[in-house]
């Protein structure tokens, strides 16, 4: 699905990624770890193509996709759901959802909608409604429904426990289990390690810019210099 082979990228002139390698199957959830300003977020935007690429190469669906354009990634199937939500504030939740479905055809967008809503009950309750008045966790909920209305072969998620109570970040959690289970792979980024490991089927750790562990989630998990430095075990 998706193969990564020696990327760099820079700021300017600061390298912030270094021969990143890291591959992933279908129907898997794959975790990246790491602490702030590790390189994480920049790998995203490296996949989905908003930050600029050094060297190395990007195989999505058996293609070399590193020099296409991220509207085209997207229409590919390599859609990511940003750090930050960036929904539109004063746009009901349904039109923000509408938003992502420009490679739907018309007939499919409702049946769209239909499964965010039932991933996600609360946003049909609220779906008239403008995104600025939803909570954080709702906000979140719809940045992942808007991305999912893109019909995503690889969904790359950005901290989505980033804020939310304990409760809500379960809640998440579990929809991308359940949306690995329907078949879709997740890369997902996060700071919280221990709850991002515990859903994935392998990750990655990355240090200033550099991978230095990967394995299966849960050999990561048990491993004593993972959980030192990165769970705060
Ligand atoms: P966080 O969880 O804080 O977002 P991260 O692991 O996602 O961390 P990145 O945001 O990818 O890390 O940042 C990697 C490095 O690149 C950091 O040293 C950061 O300061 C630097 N950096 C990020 N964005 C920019 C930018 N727009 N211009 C210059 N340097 C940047």
């Amino acid at each position: 699905m998706l193969k990564v082979e020696k990327l760099t990228s820079a700021y300017g002139r600061i390298k912030v990624l270094h021969d990143i390698s890291l591959d992933m199957g279908q129907n898997e959830i794959v975790a990246i770890v790491g602490s702030n300003g590790a390189g994480k977020t920049t790998l995203l935007r490296a996949l989905s193509g908003v930050q600029p690429v050094l060297s190395g190469r990007i195989m999505f669906d058996g293609k070399e996709i590193q020099s296409v354009p991220a509207h085209l990634r997207v229409a590919r199937g390599l859609v990511q759901s940003p750090e930050g939500r960036q929904i539109f504030g004063p746009l009901s939740v349904e039109d923000n959802l509408r938003l992502g479905a420009f490679r739907r055809a018309r007939e499919n967008v409702e049946q769209g909608l239909a499964q965010v809503y039932a991933m996600f009950p609360i946003l049909a309750e609220k779906r008239a409604l403008a995104a600025q008045g939803l909570s954080g966790g709702q906000q979140q909920m719809l940045a992942i429904g808007r991305a999912l209305m893109a019909e995503p072969k690889l969904l790359l998620l950005d901290e989505p426990s980033l804020g939310l109570s304990p409760l809500l970040v379960d809640q998440i959690l579990a929809a991308v289990v359940d949306l690995r289970n329907r078949g879709m792979a997740i890369l997902l980024v996060e700071q919280n390690a221990s709850a991002a490991l515990a859903i994935a089927d392998r990750g990655y750790v990355l240090e200033t810019g550099n991978v230095v562990h990967s394995g299966e989630a849960q050999a990561l998990l048990s491993d004593p210099k993972v959980k030192e430095a990165y769970l705060g075990l």
